[in-house]
């Protein structure tokens, strides 16, 4: 199968934070059929939805991949597992969590994968280290460039932390 793109976010708020996210780009590696090939700094940025709880670090990995989509979440989710992920309240303190942002230019809307990620356009602590990875970045079904995303969400969300640490 062709090899196609994807960007996928990590976050982490629980354990040893950076920690996590370099072992979950470790597994990625490991499988053959993903190859990262550009990872962006770390961010730590307060939480969304449920406020009282640790501060999540964030990195955002651009890779290649001849998985599908739906092979692929299945692959990340094996991840999340192994590094001990329990099902949790929805954006409660987690371990790892690794979405897909972007697969190709490809647009899915099925119950259990949405492509693009349906908060990436909206969440500062994604298009950051998006852009910061690639600036050339188009969404598919915006159409728009990530710079004028990031512009369009800067205007808009309210202002929650960010923190470049590395
Ligand atoms: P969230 O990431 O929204 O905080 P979870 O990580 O618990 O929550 O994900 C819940 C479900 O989101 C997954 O079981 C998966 O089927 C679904 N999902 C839909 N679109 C995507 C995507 N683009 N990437 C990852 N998961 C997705
Ligand atoms: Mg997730």
């Amino acid at each position: 199968m062709e090899k196609k793109d994807a960007y996928i976010a990590l976050g982490s708020n629980m354990g040893n934070r950076a920690g996590n996210l370099s072992m979950a780009l470790e597994l990625m590696e490991r499988n053959p059929h993903i190859e990262v090939k550009k990872v962006s700094s770390s961010y730590l940025t307060e939480p969304w939805g449920k406020v009282n709880q640790a501060d999540f670090f964030n990195q955002v990995c651009w890779i290649e991949t001849d998985l599908s989509p739906w092979e692929l979440l299945k692959k990340l989710q094996e991840i999340e597992i192994k590094m001990g992920r329990q099902p949790s309240e929805k954006w409660g303190p987690r371990i790892i969590d690794l979405d897909i942002i972007l697969y190709g230019q490809e647009i899915v809307q099925e119950r259990d994968l949405i492509i693009p990620h349906p908060y990436a356009q909206q969440r500062l602590f994604v298009l950051i280290p998006l852009q910061e990875i690639n600036p050339e970045i188009v969404f598919p079904d915006s159409g728009m460039g990530i710079r004028e995303v990031l512009i369009r969400a800067l205007g808009r969300e309210e202002k929650k932390s960010i923190k470049r640490i590395d």
